[in-house]
């Protein structure tokens, strides 16, 4: 489906640095949260917003001799994003445990998976403009619960502790360090939102943080990605520090540069990167340390012994791979080869599957470009302004298919479609029965068309001596017409009734 689309990788982002040019080499973990009513191991909802720890069962909570029971449908949920993101599922995976402490993980331990994950190698291409595009590889997806949440800024004197959150089901995204700069890694991040919102394993609202990256940078000399993309050995590669928690994709872009021009400062000073984890400042723009980056042994990993390992058959999977729906890229590319879209209407109307759901209602038996074009600028144009969402649009796709039925039967202008839209978009009702209980149908009766455009020609002896001379001017006379019949004149009939009538 995809193969009409030829694809050039786009540059490498490179600073300058004092004495020499360096590229950035950067590479993500995306935790998305599963769009699930239940947690991974529990049957406690995952509801956003409830009262603090009234989404806890025993087991969230560590309560001693409470055992996880995996959650089948979060299981599926990992598997259709993998499906999505054209991964390899493997039918075997297993749970471990990770080991910290910190006073909103009860269990003293996250359950990962850290040997096995459920899903293999995948790809995502993110584009980055007509015909530009980036193959960002995945190396794996798997399934772990989050932590819950402590609450310091409450009391003076006191920290608070919420676990409604631990132990929801989240899936970490790892990509191969294959993004090249910050917009990358931003479009990186919003195609994946993008994929999962069509997939509906994630609602992707990254304000509640139900979608976040940790954002591994590195620097190097101009030469030496390409080294290891040879060889796929790390050591070509510069020493990265990884920048925790972004929920927000300016942040993430301005992180990096951050984080960038920081690494190439040490390193041209003769200074050594030292591997560690940093945070975000958003009100200073700047990374700083957290903590040094622990190595894998530090979290003594090792198998839960509660869990069994992870079966699932073939048939199961396959059935998944049947239910997926069409995703982006193949709608995409659908909407410019079936209905001649441009790729930039294509990629606006199908950024959000609710804008492409909405398109394809009004585009069904219509012309396709009319139809993009009362969406996009018409119904997008008049929502952005009035910062709604296209589930709230006022107007449905089925009365603005009528508006588009109406001009197509002659029976309204383009001009009068806009004034029935507005009609529309704040009274409601049928097009067809606004546009005959107002009299807003155009006149096509030529009789009656022609006796305005006499009534004109006499009234206007010089303008007629001016457009014989020069027939650009019967423009004029075409207005007329049109502010005379309260603009409800076929414009075809008239301009050829003038032109006609002026000898033209
Ligand atoms: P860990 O689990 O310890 O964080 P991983 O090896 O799983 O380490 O890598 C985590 C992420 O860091 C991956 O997304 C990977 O692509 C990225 N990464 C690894 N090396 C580099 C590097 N030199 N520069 C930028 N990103 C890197
Ligand atoms: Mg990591």
């Amino acid at each position: 489906m995809l193969d009409h689309l030829s694809f050039t990788a786009p540059e490498p982002k490179t600073i300058a640095g004092a004495r020499g040019d360096w590229e950035l080499v950067i590479g993500l973990e995306v935790h998305a949260q599963v769009a699930s009513k239940a947690k991974l191991f529990s049957g406690a909802s995952t509801e956003f917003g409830s009262e603090p720890n009234s989404n806890v069962a025993f087991v969230d909570a560590a309560m001693p001799g409470m055992l996880p029971v995996i959650n089948e449908f979060c299981v599926a949920q990992a598997v259709r994003t993998g499906l999505g993101l054209k991964a390899a599922i493997n039918l075997t995976s297993a749970f471990d445990r990770k080991n910290y402490f910190y006073p909103d993980l009860p269990q003293g331990y996250q359950i990962s998976q850290l040997y096995a994950p459920i899903v293999g190698e995948g790809e995502v291409i993110v584009d980055m403009g007509p015909g530009v595009a980036r193959r960002v590889r995945i190396e794996r997806i798997h399934l772990e619960q989050d932590a819950g949440k402590s609450i310091h800024d409450m009391d003076p004197n006191m920290s608070f502790v919420d676990l409604n959150r631990t132990g929801v089901a989240l899936m970490e995204i790892v990509s191969r360090p294959d993004l090249r700069g910050p917009e990358e890694a931003a479009a990186y991040v919003a195609k994946l939102r993008q994929i999962m919102r069509y997939l509906g394993t994630c609602d992707g609202n990254m304000q509640n943080g139900n979608l976040r990256a940790d954002v591994n940078v590195s620097v190097c000399p101009p030469g030496a990605y390409e080294k290891y993309q040879e060889t796929q050995d790390f050591s070509h590669l510069g020493t990265r520090c990884e920048i925790k928690n972004m929920n927000s994709l300016r942040f993430i872009q301005a992180a990096i540069d951050f984080e960038a021009r920081r690494q190439i400062a040490i390193l041209e000073d003769g200074g050594k990167v030292v591997q560690e984890t940093r945070l975000y400042d958003p009100d200073r723009g700047e990374t700083r340390s957290m903590r040094s980056k622990e190595e894998a042994h530090d979290y003594r990993y090792f198998p839960d012994p509660d869990l069994l390992p992870l079966e699932i058959e073939q048939a199961w999977v396959d059935a998944i791979g049947a239910s997926m729906p069409e995703l982006p890229d193949e709608k995409k590319a659908r909407f410019v080869q079936d209905l001649g879209l441009s790729e930039y209407d294509a990629g606006v109307l199908t950024a959000e599957v609710e804008s492409a759901d909405y398109f394809e209602a009004v585009a069904r038996g219509r012309d396709g470009k009319q139809a993009a074009n009362w969406v996009i600028n018409e119904l997008f144009g008049r929502l952005n302004k009035e910062g709604l969402s296209v589930e709230t649009a006022p107007v449905s796709a089925a009365q603005l298919g009528g508006v588009i039925d109406l001009i197509a039967r002659g029976d309204i202008s383009g001009k009068i479609a806009k004034d029935l839209f507005e009609i529309l978009w704040t009274e409601g009702g049928d097009p067809a029965a606004i546009v005959e209980a107002r009299g807003m149908k155009q006149v096509t009766d030529l009789g009656a068309i022609e006796k305005a455009v006499d009534e004109i020609i006499a009234a206007n002896p010089t303008q007629v001596e001016k457009a014989k001379a020069n027939p650009k001017l019967a423009g004029w006379f075409v207005g007329q017409v049109l502010k005379a019949t309260g603009g409800k004149a076929n414009p075809a009939a008239v301009n050829q009734l003038v032109a006609q009538k002026l000898g033209l």
